[in-house]
């Protein structure tokens, strides 16, 4: 047994993902490691009995401990409610996290040889690094049902002169939003970029609207220059540049690029553009995620949802090929931050050799149908959900003996 010195928060979540979530724990994690995991579950039942009250818990949990690694979870939509009969339509877990720790979400996708990126000149992993605050995630809506004057209103603390000025004036039924940013949170945002390109040795892109937003977006822009100054000579002697373009000239570029970059997005870009990424990559199971917090904490996951069609195919007893190889990197990265962190090199070294065993067993030919529709050559046949686990831990297993 491998002793993990900090407890870590263990979020449990949804459907497919929540499936899976067990059988990695059951199978890949405790039977090696002495780890106290703080648990929550976050499966949408228990946030609707604790009115989300749990989710916050967990938020605040990560931001004691350091360290938290969290499954997939269902944002309810009216669908949702129905369905599991909820009090209402509770917000996004992953927003209510991001909200309370701040911070930035980097997405870096896992490449596996023989799986080759839909995209052929990506030949290294694009990391996307998501600014994780505000715009339309912390937006204010109205539908405006008819005529009438909708205007936007900054009212000084200090009392000083409101400023004012009209959005639009609607003839007829239309909708309005407003939505906000802070200078401390693009800061620490542009931050934690700059110290994640070097840490990854990675040039670093930032792309914006700047042309149409002259004020919002040039403020993003801006602001990110100045951390980017701030920190040229470090830049410079890792021998990494810095890119600003319009995130229209970003996007086709990108896909002409070989990869090998950070490229740091709006929170609405972040958002669309690692899904993009994602299946540009080869498939969501391959994807990872960690949401970086100024005040030095860590939230690891797997990019993808709950895998719901999956789950509903499981619960008629039909036998599933769901991949959990971003869940598995999501625990790997979160211990490996753990061991990071408490200078217990054995830790570190446990993630590193999961991961391999996971990444050697694709290469190996056992994979889930997501990957063995896009891999050369086709494997034989494709590995069950049980299946795929149960050969990483055999690999898993040799390797530690
Ligand atoms: P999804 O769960 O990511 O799945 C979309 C499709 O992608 C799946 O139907 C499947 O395609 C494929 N896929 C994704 N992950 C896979 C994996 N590990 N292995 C194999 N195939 C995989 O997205 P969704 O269906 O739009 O959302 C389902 C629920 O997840 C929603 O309730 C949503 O709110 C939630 N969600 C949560 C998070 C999060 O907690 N971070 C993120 C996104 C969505 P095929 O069906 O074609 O095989
Ligand atoms: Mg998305």
């Amino acid at each position: 047994m491998i002793t993990v010195k900090t407890p870590m928060v263990d979020m449990n979540g949804d459907e497919m993902t929540r499936i899976m979530w067990g059988m990695v724990k059951d199978k890949l994690i405790l039977p090696y490691l002495d780890v106290e995991l703080i648990e929550y579950d976050l499966g949408v039942q228990m946030r609707d009995q604790t009115d989300d009250q749990v989710t916050v818990d967990a938020a605040h949990a990560i931001a004691e401990y350091g360290v938290g690694v969290k499954c997939a979870t269902i944002t309810p939509n009216t669908a949702r409610v129905e369905e599991y009969g909820l009090k209402q339509q509770w917000k996004s877990p992953n927003g209510t996290i991001r909200a309370i720790l701040d911070g930035t979400v980097f997405r870096k996708p896992i490449l596996v040889s023989g799986v080759r990126p839909m995209v052929r000149s990506w030949t290294k992993p694009i990391t996307i690094a998501r600014h994780a605050y505000g715009d339309i995630y912390k937006n204010v809506e109205i539908a405006v049902p008819g005529p009438g004057e909708a205007e936007l209103v900054y009212r000084p603390a200090d009392g000083g002169a409101p400023v004012r000025r009209v959005v639009h004036t609607f003839d007829g039924p239309g909708v309005l939003m407003a939505m906000h940013n802070l200078d401390d949170s693009i800061r620490s945002f542009a931050q934690a970029c700059v110290t994640y390109a070097l840490d990854q040795r990675m040039d670093l892109w930032f792309a914006a609207k700047d042309t149409i937003s002259k004020t919002y977006h040039a403020r993003l822009r801006d602001l990110f220059q100045e951390e980017i100054d701030a920190h040229q000579s470090e830049l410079d002697a890792a021998g990494i540049s810095y890119f600003y373009t319009l995130i229209d000239d970003a996007v086709a570029r990108i896909m002409r690029h070989e990869g090998g970059i950070v490229w740091a997005c709006t929170n609405y870009d972040g958002d669309v553009m690692s899904d993009m990424l994602a299946a540009g990559f080869g498939s969501l199971g391959l994807m990872t995620s960690v949401l970086v917090s100024p005040r030095g904490a860590y939230e690891y996951e797997a990019a993808h949802g709950t895998v719901q069609r999956h789950y509903y195919r499981h619960l008629k007893g039909e036998q599933t090929s769901t991949n959990s190889t971003a869940t598995i990197f999501a625990w790997t990265g979160a211990l490996a931050k753990r061991g990071e962190l408490d200078g217990t090199p054995e830790v570190v070294d446990f993630a590193d050799k999961l991961e391999a065993a996971v990444v050697e067993t694709i290469e190996g030919g056992t994979m889930t149908g997501d990957l063995a529709r896009i891999a050369e050559p086709t494997p034989a046949r494709v590995a069950s959900t049980v299946e795929f686990i149960d050969a990483i831990e055999q690999r898993l297993r040799h390797k530690l003996s």
